[in-house]
């Protein structure tokens, strides 16, 4: 009888017998790895969760009490006799690649990762492994990224363009990752940063965790609209189309995604600017990131797993696609039906209750 592999894609997440533990798992478990504090990765509900100490306040803030662990990046923990250490992945404050060791056999899963440095989250690192487990949420060769620094070029002329021409500039990116990268490339010489209730919880989060993010100031009923015009407002997508974002016009409304790389993009997400940036890999950083880990197999958890693994496969590599509930922030499967309504981002599933009045602040 062939061997039980070491990693198993189980109806409750990717499971590790030997080690009796999961990693990311959707349903509740005894013992839970975490990637990154995102929804579609870090859920409510396990006895117990390891994830990396940046992780610590954002997943106290979204998931309340919980028994948590942490580590720093390259620390080991045993569990039953498996060697689980956490490697950055780039994606997110926090966000760790797992890398599980048993007898001589090494597992990684990426959770989600990107291999542009940001200049916030610690950049992502390769990781030798036989098997990798990838997500491919961009897994297009239409979705190829420019430098960072293009698209804040962009990003702060265009608020310059709005002050010039007196409307109020609204830009749109995901409370965890997106938000605290805008505001850390914001030319902060055009004015002040504004922020919606649930961007500033996060960042609030990730102060309490010792992280230095740029000035922002919470908007709330007393805020005046003069003010908040002048300067620039971070919102996340929930916002788009609410009263709340509504009482700040005249406005210019920008949207930083990785979609707005594909034509159509910007107009069914109603903005006025796309901006192309996304916390995933792109097309050729994907392919690097998997030729880099010199594994064997490969298993495509979320994002273009079809077409990306009959590419890979003509490349020589031994892919294939698993399932998995991952895919939310950024996924382009949600595009057909998620895109009209605005219902693909993953806060909405599993946030706490509270989260969402930050919309009516
Ligand atoms: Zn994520
Ligand atoms: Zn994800």
């Amino acid at each position: 009888m062939a061997k039980k592999p070491l990693l198993e894609f189980t109806d409750r997440g990717i499971y590790c017998a030997q080690g009796k533990f999961y990693i990311d798992p959707w349903k509740p478990v005894d013992d839970a790895v975490i990637t990154h504090a995102h929804a579609d990765h870090a859920y409510w509900g396990h006895k117990y969760y390891l994830a990396h100490h940046l992780s610590r306040e954002v997943l106290l803030y979204r998931l309340g009490e919980i028994n948590l662990q942490t580590v720093e990046y390259g620390e080991t923990v045993l569990k039953n006799g498996v060697t689980v250490s956490l490697f950055p992945a780039g994606h997110v404050i926090g966000s760790a690649q797992i890398r599980v060791e048993y007898k001589g056999e090494v597992w990684v899963v990426s959770g989600d990762y990107k291999v542009e440095n940001d200049g916030i989250s610690t950049p992502f690192e390769p990781v030798k492994c036989h098997h990798f487990i990838s997500e491919c949420t961009f897994g297009m060769p239409v979705y190829q990224w420019k430098p960072q620094v293009q698209t804040f070029n962009e990003i702060n002329s265009w608020w310059r363009n709005n002050l010039e021409h007196g409307l109020a500039t609204v830009i749109v990116g995901y409370s965890l990752g997106k938000a605290q990268r805008i505001l850390q490339n914001l030319d902060l010489f055009n004015g002040k940063v504004y922020t919606h209730g649930v961007i500033e919880n996060t960042n609030e989060a990730l102060r309490r965790n010792g992280v230095l993010l740029n000035p922002t100031e919470r908007i709330t009923s007393e805020s005046s609209k003069d003010d908040v015009r002048k300067g620039i407002i971070i919102a996340p997508p929930s916002s788009v189309g609410t009263p709340w974002m509504r009482k700040f016009q005249p406005y210019s409304f920008g949207y930083c995604s990785g979609w707005m790389a594909i034509r159509g993009a910007k107009r069914r997400r109603a903005a006025d600017r796309g901006f192309v940036l996304s916390d995933h890999a792109d097309w050729d950083g994907l392919i690097s990131a998997i030729d880099a880990t010199g594994c064997e197999c490969v298993y495509l958890t979320h994002g273009y797993t079809a077409t990306f693994s009959r590419y890979l496969n003509e490349i020589g590599f031994n892919a294939r696609e698993v399932h998995t509930l991952y895919g939310g922030e950024e996924d382009p499967s949600n595009l057909p039906e998620g895109e009209a309504s605005n219902t693909g981002e993953p806060e909405k599933k599993v946030l706490p209750l509270g989260e969402d009045l930050g919309g009516v602040l």
